[in-house]
């Protein structure tokens, strides 16, 4: 078995690779990690480039591979890059789900296909709610979009990233999400994390590289700890969680997450359970 994936075995390093494709999104949320915004520099990863990191990633021992940025689907072709990945390994973008157009639907079509989950960010149960950290119509846009989404056989994940939602907000938010053909095991909460704009903002949690997972994150401008890892503030890409400049080939960033994790206890190891 290869380090990675004895490593990955054990717990001592998450299964998971993954890559920022674009910081730049249509949106430009209260509480954005990457200070992302239409206008935001947009540190693209070359599509080619996240083909020969994927089967890198499956030859090294990896089990999966996650897209987020910014906005992934704002990167032309994404669903045909998105299924060139998933010949290697399972995929999930993450996507603020406002851009599921009727031609983005016929691409998207046959990642049904395929081992690829697309996962959209709701945050509340209460269109207001949720508008108000991210867009006038982001609710309206996102419930009209998973069915779509879900008639395509696509599957679906649901996102919610909360400051703390009540039992009763939990409660109303898991509702909508199961009417909307989403189960409870394709739902995941995190708490924002006070990086990017949020600590612009003062608001959510402290994270060090102790409360994170360590899942190798791989962005134009090097490799990171966690996908918690290389967010913006005021422009500024963070490098405190920076553990590479060097990604290609991906051994490298590999090799040096495996030093780094050496010495720390197998297993789960973090204490916000962040994901
Ligand atoms: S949180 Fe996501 S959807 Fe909102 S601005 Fe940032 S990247 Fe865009």
């Amino acid at each position: 078995m290869s380090a990675v994936g004895a490593a990955v075995e054990d717990g001592s390093l998450g299964g998971r690779v993954w890559f920022y494709s674009n910081y730049h999104c249509n949106l430009a949320c209260t509480y954005c990690l990457t200070d992302s915004a239409p206008t935001s520099r947009r540190r693209l990863l070359d599509s080619g480039d996240l083909v020969r990191l994927a089967g890198e990633a499956a030859g090294l021992g990896f089990t999966s591979l996650g897209i987020t940025g910014g906005e992934p689907f704002l990167v032309p072709d994404m669903p045909r890059t998105v299924a060139r990945l998933a010949e290697f390994l399972p995929v999930v973008v993450l996507t603020n789900g406002t851009l599921v157009t009727d031609r983005l639907l016929r691409q998207l079509a046959p990642l049904a296909a395929l081992p690829v989950a697309v996962q959209v960010s709701l945050d509340s149960a209460d269109a207001s709610v949720n508008d108000s950290a991210r867009d006038r119509r982001n609710f309206a846009l996102v419930v009209e979009a998973i069915p779509r989404l879900r008639a395509a056989g696509v599957r679906v994940r649901v996102a919610t990233t909360s400051e703390g939602l009540s039992v009763e907000e939990r409660s109303s938010l898991c509702a909508l999400h199961r009417s909307l053909g989403v189960a409870d095991a394709d739902h995941v909460v995190r708490p924002v994390v006070r990086r990017g704009r949020a600590a612009v903002r003062g608001v959510g949690v402290d994270a060090r590289a102790s409360d994170l997972p360590p899942e190798l994150t791989i962005t134009a401008d090097g490799a990171f700890w966690s996908p918690f890892g290389p967010t913006v503030r005021a422009e500024q890409l963070d490098t405190d969680l920076l553990i590479t400049r060097t990604t290609r080939p991906l051994s490298i960033p590999a090799e040096a997450m495996l030093r780094v994790i050496d010495g720390r206890p197998p297993g789960e190891d973090s204490s916000l359970g962040i994901r």
